[in-house]
Protein backbone atom coordinates (compact mmCIF):
# COMPACT_ATOMS: atom_id res chain seq x y z
CA UNK A 1 0.00 0.00 0.00
CA UNK A 2 1.86 3.29 -0.94
CA UNK A 3 1.71 6.03 1.97
CA UNK A 4 -0.87 8.74 1.12
CA UNK A 5 -0.10 12.08 2.04
CA UNK A 6 -2.37 12.37 5.17
CA UNK A 7 -1.15 9.02 6.48
CA UNK A 8 2.95 10.43 5.93
CA UNK A 9 1.77 13.46 7.93
CA UNK A 10 0.28 11.68 10.57
CA UNK A 11 3.36 8.62 10.82
CA UNK A 12 6.01 11.19 10.33
CA UNK A 13 5.28 14.35 11.63
CA UNK A 14 2.09 14.49 13.88
CA UNK A 15 3.83 14.47 17.15
CA UNK A 16 2.21 15.90 20.56
CA UNK A 17 3.66 18.92 21.10
CA UNK A 18 6.60 19.68 24.01
CA UNK A 19 4.95 23.30 24.69
CA UNK A 20 2.14 24.77 26.00
CA UNK A 21 1.97 28.13 24.12
CA UNK A 22 0.68 26.10 20.96
CA UNK A 23 -2.83 25.81 21.06
CA UNK A 24 -3.32 24.27 18.00
CA UNK A 25 -0.82 22.29 15.77
CA UNK A 26 -0.75 19.90 13.03
CA UNK A 27 -3.72 18.47 11.99
CA UNK A 28 -6.33 21.76 11.33
CA UNK A 29 -6.12 24.37 8.42
CA UNK A 30 -3.44 26.73 10.32
CA UNK A 31 -1.46 26.82 13.59
CA UNK A 32 -2.62 28.89 16.61
CA UNK A 33 0.12 29.70 18.93
CA UNK A 34 0.72 32.20 21.67
CA UNK A 35 3.07 34.99 21.74
CA UNK A 36 4.27 35.43 25.46
CA UNK A 37 3.05 38.98 26.25
CA UNK A 38 6.08 41.66 25.94
CA UNK A 39 8.38 40.28 23.27
CA UNK A 40 8.25 39.85 19.46
CA UNK A 41 7.78 37.33 17.03
CA UNK A 42 10.90 36.97 15.29
CA UNK A 43 10.39 34.53 11.86
CA UNK A 44 12.93 32.68 9.56
CA UNK A 45 12.65 30.63 6.72
CA UNK A 46 15.29 28.73 4.95
CA UNK A 47 15.33 25.91 1.94
CA UNK A 48 17.37 23.31 1.02
CA UNK A 49 17.48 22.06 -2.36
CA UNK A 50 18.70 18.64 -2.83
CA UNK A 51 21.73 18.38 -5.48
CA UNK A 52 22.19 22.33 -4.41
CA UNK A 53 22.13 22.81 -0.62
CA UNK A 54 22.35 18.89 0.51
CA UNK A 55 24.16 15.76 -1.63
CA UNK A 56 21.97 13.63 -3.13
CA UNK A 57 23.23 10.54 -1.06
CA UNK A 58 23.04 12.65 2.23
CA UNK A 59 22.04 10.55 4.59
CA UNK A 60 18.53 11.61 5.26
CA UNK A 61 19.25 12.19 9.48
CA UNK A 62 21.15 15.03 7.66
CA UNK A 63 19.07 16.79 5.93
CA UNK A 64 16.73 16.77 8.60
CA UNK A 65 18.87 18.28 11.03
CA UNK A 66 20.24 20.40 8.79
CA UNK A 67 17.32 22.52 7.49
CA UNK A 68 15.94 23.00 11.15
CA UNK A 69 19.32 24.02 12.50
CA UNK A 70 19.74 26.49 9.87
CA UNK A 71 16.40 27.89 11.06
CA UNK A 72 17.31 27.48 14.08
CA UNK A 73 20.98 29.69 13.83
CA UNK A 74 19.08 32.55 11.83
CA UNK A 75 17.37 32.56 15.20
CA UNK A 76 20.37 32.39 17.00
CA UNK A 77 21.88 35.49 15.49
CA UNK A 78 18.93 37.58 16.36
CA UNK A 79 19.28 36.53 20.03
CA UNK A 80 15.94 34.82 20.12
CA UNK A 81 14.46 31.76 21.92
CA UNK A 82 13.08 29.25 19.39
CA UNK A 83 9.89 28.12 20.07
CA UNK A 84 8.04 27.06 16.83
CA UNK A 85 8.11 25.36 13.03
CA UNK A 86 6.29 24.96 10.45
CA UNK A 87 7.93 22.26 7.50
CA UNK A 88 7.30 22.48 3.89
CA UNK A 89 8.22 19.40 2.04
CA UNK A 90 8.35 18.58 -1.92
CA UNK A 91 9.54 14.86 -2.26
CA UNK A 92 9.73 12.70 -5.20
CA UNK A 93 8.10 9.82 -3.73
CA UNK A 94 6.72 8.76 -0.24
CA UNK A 95 10.09 6.66 0.86
CA UNK A 96 9.02 5.77 4.12
CA UNK A 97 12.48 4.96 5.12
CA UNK A 98 14.30 8.02 3.90
CA UNK A 99 11.25 9.89 5.79
CA UNK A 100 11.53 7.94 9.13
CA UNK A 101 15.51 9.08 9.46
CA UNK A 102 14.54 12.52 7.32
CA UNK A 103 11.85 12.98 10.72
CA UNK A 104 14.34 11.44 13.37
CA UNK A 105 17.20 14.13 12.06
CA UNK A 106 14.63 16.70 12.73
CA UNK A 107 12.93 16.13 15.96
CA UNK A 108 16.20 15.56 17.43
CA UNK A 109 17.64 18.93 17.08
CA UNK A 110 13.69 20.09 17.33
CA UNK A 111 13.37 18.53 21.10
CA UNK A 112 17.51 19.69 21.92
CA UNK A 113 16.01 22.93 21.93
CA UNK A 114 12.04 23.31 22.53
CA UNK A 115 11.08 23.40 19.60
CA UNK A 116 7.23 22.22 18.58
CA UNK A 117 6.46 21.42 14.79
CA UNK A 118 3.19 23.09 14.29
CA UNK A 119 2.01 22.54 10.51
CA UNK A 120 3.31 22.27 7.05
CA UNK A 121 2.92 21.50 3.69
CA UNK A 122 3.49 18.22 1.81
CA UNK A 123 3.71 18.07 -2.39
CA UNK A 124 5.00 15.63 -5.00
CA UNK A 125 8.25 17.13 -7.04
CA UNK A 126 11.87 17.88 -6.38
CA UNK A 127 13.37 17.04 -3.16
CA UNK A 128 13.29 20.59 -1.52
CA UNK A 129 12.73 20.71 2.52
CA UNK A 130 12.25 24.48 3.81
CA UNK A 131 11.56 25.25 7.51
CA UNK A 132 10.21 28.06 8.65
CA UNK A 133 10.88 28.64 12.41
CA UNK A 134 9.46 31.27 15.17
CA UNK A 135 10.39 32.27 17.94
CA UNK A 136 10.72 35.52 20.48
CA UNK A 137 12.71 37.90 22.17
CA UNK A 138 12.26 41.24 23.74
CA UNK A 139 12.07 43.51 20.82
CA UNK A 140 14.68 46.38 22.63
CA UNK A 141 16.87 43.42 23.60
CA UNK A 142 17.02 41.90 19.61
CA UNK A 143 20.30 41.82 17.78
CA UNK A 144 20.68 43.08 14.51
CA UNK A 145 23.37 43.35 11.94
CA UNK A 146 23.57 47.19 11.73
CA UNK A 147 24.69 48.24 14.95
CA UNK A 148 28.60 47.98 14.72
CA UNK A 149 30.17 51.45 15.57
CA UNK A 150 33.94 51.92 15.20
CA UNK A 151 36.16 51.31 17.74
CA UNK A 152 33.66 47.60 18.83
CA UNK A 153 35.36 44.38 18.72
CA UNK A 154 34.63 41.42 16.54
CA UNK A 155 34.48 38.05 17.52
CA UNK A 156 33.62 34.38 15.90
CA UNK A 157 32.29 31.88 17.76
CA UNK A 158 33.93 28.11 17.49
CA UNK A 159 35.32 27.02 14.51
CA UNK A 160 34.25 28.21 11.52
CA UNK A 161 35.84 26.37 8.16
CA UNK A 162 35.28 22.91 8.99
CA UNK A 163 32.14 21.82 7.45
CA UNK A 164 33.21 23.38 4.62
CA UNK A 165 36.17 20.65 5.19
CA UNK A 166 34.25 18.56 5.79
CA UNK A 167 32.08 18.79 2.38
CA UNK A 168 35.74 19.20 0.54
CA UNK A 169 36.25 15.65 2.02
CA UNK A 170 33.15 14.24 0.94
CA UNK A 171 33.30 15.82 -2.67
CA UNK A 172 37.11 14.57 -3.38
CA UNK A 173 36.33 10.93 -1.97
CA UNK A 174 38.43 11.49 1.04
CA UNK A 175 35.54 10.24 3.31
CA UNK A 176 33.12 8.17 2.94
CA UNK A 177 30.48 9.52 5.53
CA UNK A 178 29.43 11.05 9.00
CA UNK A 179 32.18 8.60 11.03
CA UNK A 180 34.88 11.73 9.73
CA UNK A 181 34.56 14.65 12.64
CA UNK A 182 34.91 17.18 9.80
CA UNK A 183 31.97 15.47 7.68
CA UNK A 184 29.75 15.55 11.00
CA UNK A 185 30.57 19.50 11.41
CA UNK A 186 29.33 19.65 7.72
CA UNK A 187 26.14 17.34 8.57
CA UNK A 188 25.34 17.80 12.23
CA UNK A 189 26.31 21.75 12.67
CA UNK A 190 24.83 23.07 16.05
CA UNK A 191 23.03 26.15 16.22
CA UNK A 192 24.49 28.72 18.72
CA UNK A 193 21.31 29.45 20.22
CA UNK A 194 22.90 29.47 24.40
CA UNK A 195 25.60 32.35 22.62
CA UNK A 196 22.81 34.55 20.66
CA UNK A 197 20.58 34.80 24.27
CA UNK A 198 23.59 35.29 25.96
CA UNK A 199 24.86 38.28 23.91
CA UNK A 200 21.28 39.60 24.00
CA UNK A 201 21.58 43.48 24.93
CA UNK A 202 24.91 43.38 24.58
CA UNK A 203 26.03 42.73 21.19
CA UNK A 204 26.38 45.76 19.51
CA UNK A 205 25.48 43.66 15.83
CA UNK A 206 25.73 40.08 15.43
CA UNK A 207 24.60 37.59 12.14
CA UNK A 208 25.70 33.93 11.86
CA UNK A 209 28.09 33.15 9.05
CA UNK A 210 26.38 30.59 6.66
CA UNK A 211 28.49 31.75 3.64
CA UNK A 212 31.59 32.02 4.94
CA UNK A 213 33.38 34.31 7.35
CA UNK A 214 34.36 37.19 4.93
CA UNK A 215 31.97 37.80 2.68
CA UNK A 216 29.38 37.97 6.04
CA UNK A 217 31.65 40.15 7.84
CA UNK A 218 31.32 42.48 4.82
CA UNK A 219 27.09 42.10 4.90
CA UNK A 220 27.49 43.14 8.98
CA UNK A 221 29.62 46.37 8.02
CA UNK A 222 27.62 47.30 5.21
CA UNK A 223 24.88 47.32 7.36
CA UNK A 224 26.09 49.01 10.31
CA UNK A 225 27.83 51.57 7.78
CA UNK A 226 31.44 50.77 8.69
CA UNK A 227 34.09 48.44 8.04
CA UNK A 228 36.76 46.26 9.70
CA UNK A 229 40.33 45.25 10.31
CA UNK A 230 40.28 41.59 10.55
CA UNK A 231 43.29 39.97 12.30
CA UNK A 232 44.20 37.36 10.47
CA UNK A 233 46.48 35.57 12.45
CA UNK A 234 43.76 35.27 15.26
CA UNK A 235 41.91 33.69 12.89
CA UNK A 236 40.76 30.68 15.07
CA UNK A 237 41.82 27.18 13.38
CA UNK A 238 40.78 24.10 14.77
CA UNK A 239 43.29 21.22 15.45
CA UNK A 240 41.60 18.95 13.28
CA UNK A 241 41.71 21.45 10.10
CA UNK A 242 45.26 21.69 10.91
CA UNK A 243 45.88 18.56 10.88
CA UNK A 244 44.69 17.57 7.62
CA UNK A 245 44.96 20.96 5.62
CA UNK A 246 48.26 22.93 5.18
CA UNK A 247 48.29 26.87 6.92
CA UNK A 248 47.12 28.30 3.31
CA UNK A 249 44.33 26.08 3.18
CA UNK A 250 43.39 26.08 7.00
CA UNK A 251 42.45 30.00 6.30
CA UNK A 252 40.72 29.79 3.07
CA UNK A 253 38.45 27.16 4.84
CA UNK A 254 38.17 29.57 7.50
CA UNK A 255 37.55 32.60 5.34
CA UNK A 256 35.35 31.51 2.73
CA UNK A 257 33.66 28.22 3.62
CA UNK A 258 30.10 28.35 4.92
CA UNK A 259 27.89 25.56 6.78
CA UNK A 260 29.00 26.00 10.19
CA UNK A 261 26.40 28.61 11.43
CA UNK A 262 28.67 30.15 13.31
CA UNK A 263 27.78 33.57 15.22
CA UNK A 264 29.93 36.62 14.20
CA UNK A 265 28.99 39.38 16.59
CA UNK A 266 30.65 43.51 18.00
CA UNK A 267 30.86 44.07 21.78
CA UNK A 268 31.61 47.35 22.89
CA UNK A 269 35.29 48.05 23.91
CA UNK A 270 34.00 49.20 27.83
CA UNK A 271 33.62 45.67 29.54
CA UNK A 272 34.39 43.95 26.40
CA UNK A 273 37.46 41.63 28.21
CA UNK A 274 34.91 41.20 31.24
CA UNK A 275 32.00 39.93 29.22
CA UNK A 276 34.41 37.65 26.65
CA UNK A 277 35.82 35.50 29.42
CA UNK A 278 32.16 34.77 30.79
CA UNK A 279 30.34 33.81 27.36
CA UNK A 280 33.52 32.35 26.76
CA UNK A 281 32.97 29.63 29.67
CA UNK A 282 29.90 27.97 27.61
CA UNK A 283 31.15 28.76 24.30
CA UNK A 284 34.31 29.05 21.99
CA UNK A 285 34.81 32.46 20.74
CA UNK A 286 37.65 34.30 20.03
CA UNK A 287 38.61 38.37 18.89
CA UNK A 288 39.14 38.60 15.49
CA UNK A 289 39.19 42.52 15.22
CA UNK A 290 37.81 45.71 15.46
CA UNK A 291 35.13 47.95 13.58
CA UNK A 292 36.79 50.99 11.63
CA UNK A 293 35.23 53.98 10.21
CA UNK A 294 36.15 53.84 6.82
CA UNK A 295 34.37 51.37 4.65
CA UNK A 296 34.93 47.86 3.79
CA UNK A 297 37.35 44.66 5.38
CA UNK A 298 40.98 45.06 5.49
CA UNK A 299 42.97 41.63 6.34
CA UNK A 300 46.30 42.51 8.24
CA UNK A 301 48.94 39.77 8.64
CA UNK A 302 51.77 40.15 11.29
CA UNK A 303 50.43 44.02 10.76
CA UNK A 304 50.91 44.40 7.22
CA UNK A 305 47.55 44.75 5.13
CA UNK A 306 47.35 42.07 2.87
CA UNK A 307 44.64 41.26 0.31
CA UNK A 308 42.46 38.38 0.49
CA UNK A 309 40.15 36.46 -2.64
CA UNK A 310 37.18 35.26 -1.99
CA UNK A 311 33.98 36.49 -0.87
CA UNK A 312 30.81 34.64 0.02
CA UNK A 313 28.32 32.32 -1.77
CA UNK A 314 25.70 34.09 -4.13
CA UNK A 315 23.46 31.43 -6.12
CA UNK A 316 22.96 34.23 -8.75
CA UNK A 317 26.25 35.66 -9.06
P1 LIG B 1 -4.48 22.29 3.74
O1 LIG B 1 -4.97 21.59 2.54
O2 LIG B 1 -5.52 22.97 4.57
O3 LIG B 1 -3.28 23.15 3.46
P2 LIG B 1 -2.90 20.04 4.38
O4 LIG B 1 -3.60 18.80 3.96
O5 LIG B 1 -1.84 20.58 3.50
O6 LIG B 1 -3.99 21.12 4.71
O7 LIG B 1 -2.28 19.82 5.81
C1 LIG B 1 -3.03 19.25 6.85
C2 LIG B 1 -2.38 19.55 8.15
O8 LIG B 1 -1.12 18.92 8.21
C3 LIG B 1 -2.11 21.03 8.39
O9 LIG B 1 -2.30 21.28 9.76
C4 LIG B 1 -0.69 21.20 7.99
O10 LIG B 1 -0.10 22.27 8.71
C5 LIG B 1 -0.11 19.86 8.39
N1 LIG B 1 1.05 19.45 7.57
C6 LIG B 1 1.08 19.21 6.24
N2 LIG B 1 2.30 18.80 5.84
C7 LIG B 1 3.07 18.78 6.96
C8 LIG B 1 4.42 18.44 7.21
N3 LIG B 1 5.26 18.05 6.25
N4 LIG B 1 4.87 18.55 8.48
C9 LIG B 1 4.05 18.97 9.45
N5 LIG B 1 2.77 19.27 9.29
C10 LIG B 1 2.27 19.19 8.05
MG1 LIG C 1 -1.50 22.43 2.54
Amino acid sequence: MPLGEFDLIERFFHRASPRRDVLLGVGDDAALLAVPPGQALVAATDTLVEGRHFLGGAPPESVGHQVLAVNLSDLAAMGAEPAWALLSLSLPDADADWLQRFADGLFAVAGQHGVALVGGDTVRGPRVVTITALGFVPPALALRRGGARPGDLLYVSGWPGEAAAGLAALLSGAAADGGDPLVHRYFFAEPRIALGRALRGRATAAMDVSDGLLGDLGKLCAASGAGARLDLDRLPVSDELLRRHSRVECEQFVLCGGDDYELLFTLPPAGAQLLEAELAQSTALRRIGVIEADAGVRCMRGGVPVNVSGGGYDHFA
